[in-house]
Parts: C-alpha cells; sequence; structure tokens
C-alpha cells in the first residue's frame, strides 16, 4: 500500500476568460448548477496575472520543480488578446528559476483561431487542444448564443492549426461522447481529419443530477456500448495508423499495472489548480456540477500561497494522494483500474464524494472488455508472467453482489 504523501502540483488551469463566444448545453460553467461566472470579470488583468506568476515561481523554488505547466483555459481562452498571452510568458521566462521546465497549452473551441493566432501561439510555443466532438452531435451542443451549430468552424480551426507552419506541435481533440452517436462513424471523421491524439470525455453527472441517457436506477451502460464499439474498431486497425486515444491507452497501462495517473477514472498523483479570472484558488473545475459555488473556499492568489491553498477543504479531498477508493469499490475486482471514477461523478449531495461514480457499470463493461481482449491479444507467455486473468462484467457485478470472486 501507497503511503499517503502531499500532491504535487503539476501546474494551474488559468481561467483566462471568464466568458465564452459559445454557449454549448452541456457547458458546466454556464449550463449545470454552478452560475458563480456572473461574477467573475470577463478577462484575467494583469495584476491578477502577476500575482500568479509570483505563487509559481515561490512554489517551483521550494519544492525545486523541474516542470510546470500552464493551462489556459475560459470560456475560451481566445477572448483575451494575443498582447495577454505575450506579457505572461514573458514574465514567467523572467520569473520562474531556470531549472524548471514550462510548458503551456490552450484548450479553445477554435472558432476564433486566425491565422494571426496561430502565428502567436507558434511563437509562444502554446501547444493547442480543440474541443471537437461528432459530426452531428457538435451541431447539436456546440451552439453559439443563437443556438447555431458550430462543427464547420471548429474544423476550420483545427485545418488551420494542423497546417500553420509556426505551430511546432498537432494540436490534440477533446471530444464529449454522445452515445447516440456511431463510434465507427466518429473514428472514420478522425481518421478523415488527420487526428493524431484524441482524449474522451464523458459527459458531466452526478448521482442527482444523472448524466444524458443514464436515468437513476438503469441497467443500461449506453456509454460502455458506444466505447466498446470504439475501441473495437480502433483496436483493429494497423498500429501505424491509429490515432493515440488517450482514455483507451490510460486504460490498458492501468491494466498492465503501470502507475498511470488517469484523471477521468479518479487515478491520478498530480494535481492541477485552478485560478479563476479574479484570482480565486480553486480545486478541479467541472466539481462545479455539483452544486453553486461549491468550489468557492476563499482562497486567493493575493492572498495565499499554492501550498497554502492545498489545505482548503475540497482542493485537499481531490489533492489526496494516493486517490481514496470509495468504500463501495473496496471490494471491486477492477478498483486498481477504475479508482471509483472521476471524482465529479461520484457526487451525491447526502454522501459527498464516497459513492462509486454514476457511471459504474459502464467503466465496468468497458474495463473488462478491454482487460479480455488485451489478454486475448498478448503472447501467452506474457499473460502467464502478469497476473492478469479473464474477468467478465457479469462477475464483477457477482462480487460486488457478495459472490466469491474465482
Ligand atoms: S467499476 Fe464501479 S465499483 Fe468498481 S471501482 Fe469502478 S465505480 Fe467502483
Amino acid at each position: 500500500m501507497k503511503l499517503a504523501r502531499r500532491a504535487k502540483i503539476l501546474g494551474l488551469v488559468l481561467k483566462t476568460a471568464s466568458r465564452c463566444n459559445l454557449n454549448c448545453t452541456y457547458c458546466y460553467v454556464y449550463n449545470h448548477a454552478d452560475k458563480t461566472y456572473r461574477q467573475q470579470p470577463p478577462l484575467m488583468s494583469d495584476d491578477t496575472v502577476d500575482h500568479v506568476v509570483r505563487r509559481v515561481g515561490d512554489y517551483c523554488r521550494h519544492h525545486r520543480s523541474r516542470s510546470f505547466q500552464f493551462v489556459f483555459h475560459g470560456g475560451e481562452p481566445l477572448l483575451a488578446p494575443p498582447l495577454f498571452y505575450q506579457r505572461l510568458v514573458g514574465l514567467v521566462g523572467r520569473s520562474l528559476p531556470a531549472y524548471t521546465r514550462v510548458r503551456y497549452a490552450l484548450q479553445t473551441n477554435a472558432v476564433l483561431l486566425t491565422d494571426a493566432w496561430c502565428q502567436t501561439l507558434g511563437e509562444l510555443d502554446i501547444r493547442l487542444g480543440i474541443s471537437l466532438d461528432e459530426a452531428a452531435a457538435h451541431d447539436q451542443y456546440r451552439v453559439d448564443h443563437r443556438g447555431r451549430g458550430s462543427y464547420e468552424a471548429a474544423v476550420a480551426g483545427l485545418r488551420r492549426a494542423q497546417q500553420h507552419p509556426a505551430l511546432r506541435y498537432y494540436p490534440g481533440v477533446l471530444a464529449v461522447i454522445d452515445p447516440l452517436s456511431n463510434p465507427r462513424q466518429f473514428l472514420e471523421q478522425l481518421l478523415r481529419l488527420e487526428v493524431r491524439v484524441l482524449n474522451l470525455l464523458l459527459p458531466d453527472g452526478t448521482h442527482h443530477v444523472p448524466p444524458p441517457h443514464l436515468p437513476p436506477g438503469t441497467t443500461q451502460t449506453p456509454y460502455a456500448d458506444w466505447l466498446i464499439g470504439l475501441f473495437d474498431a480502433w483496436f483493429a486497425m494497423p498500429a501505424a495508423r491509429r490515432p493515440r486515444i488517450r482514455f483507451f491507452q490510460e486504460i490498458i497501462s492501468l491494466i498492465l499495472g503501470f502507475d498511470t495517473s488517469a484523471v477521468a477514472l479518479g487515478r491520478t498523483d498530480n494535481l492541477f489548480l485552478v485560478i479563476e479570472t479574479d484570482g480565486c484558488i480553486e480545486a478541479e473545475d467541472s466539481l462545479k456540477v455539483c452544486q453553486h459555488g461549491i468550489t468557492k473556499e476563499g482562497m486567493h492568489v493575493r492572498l495565499h500561497s499554492l501550498d497554502e491553498a492545498l489545505d482548503a477543504p475540497l482542493i485537499a479531498r481531490c489533492a489526496e494522494t494516493p486517490p481514496r477508493l470509495p468504500t463501495a469499490c473496496q471490494r471491486c475486482p477492477i478498483g486498481d483500474v477504475c479508482g471509483g471514477g472521476f471524482i465529479v461523478h461520484r457526487y451525491h449531495p447526502g454522501s459527498g464524494f464516497d459513492n462509486p461514480s454514476v457511471y459504474c457499470r459502464d467503466l465496468m463493461k468497458l474495463i473488462t472488455h478491454i482487460q479480455n481482449q488485451l489478454i486475448t491479444s498478448l503472447p501467452v507467455s506474457f499473460v502467464e508472467k502478469g497476473y492478469w486473468q479473464p474477468v467478465s462484467f457479469e462477475q464483477v457485478l457477482g462480487v460486488l453482489a457478495g459472490q466469491t470472486y474465482p
């Protein structure tokens, strides 16, 4: 058993803009329980940036951090002007110790991504992540403030970023799963768009506000069924043609026993803190779906160091290292891989976070499927040396119902 230790802060998610040019129906910032964005300044000020960079410099010197990441996020971070990022990157370069390698990333809906932006972001060595769902789902959910879909504009932005000579890194894509879409068509879409790196998000949801298509008490597993369809098509492809799908790669690594960090599965030793446009330091951003104001704990870059922020109760809960498995998951034969699921998906107002994921059955079905597929594809001698054994979805359900695991 790993001993508990203080979490290492891997980086900050900087909310550089609190408003967005789109109004995606599933967005946790605007269209779930929390409405605190209304009190946020639209953009992060230079004064707040100065405090943030000073706090990061203090943290890196104190912990002799070899690396630190800034993830620019919103709202839509391209609503802040290029000069904002040029100033911030310059200040970081002058303020952080030379031994700290700094990496930058920016997550955008790509609608505002012009060639001039690509030039600026490339010069600042900022990597791009672009939000892009399955085409029809994208136009249905990722809409502007007049309800119009944004798929075409997002694809144009993706193409621009892929082709711009100033951007050294190929953009990654982040997609929210729509279980009503066709996973094989989605894979074909990725290949057509030459996407090389993809990550997948399960829609936000909790035990009291369940995700779409997952009503309370259902025994259906629409997300597992969709993900298994995608996994099987992806796994059958020649390795050289496969895009990297991080969600699957993390599950495979965990099954093989690697100490992989996988936030979406509740398996992370590395922590990102969120800084709002007004300078408040907060825990995981999407916790906002749990209840209004839940991430507000009175921590602020003007008043508190990053280490002090780790003592705020919700931040401390997210920073537990190693992460605590929910009580009901302790008997689960795949608990080491699943980790109880993403912390947001465990929430219930009555019992907090000590619950299995609202996606429990979906995760169980997906992980057992991937484990069994791996076992049949690996050389027998390799499997025999490991501790893997086939385990079915029904067997895991049986164990959790009190049956003995063979
Ligand atoms: S599959 Fe369900 S019971 Fe098992 S660890 Fe995940 S959430 Fe817990």
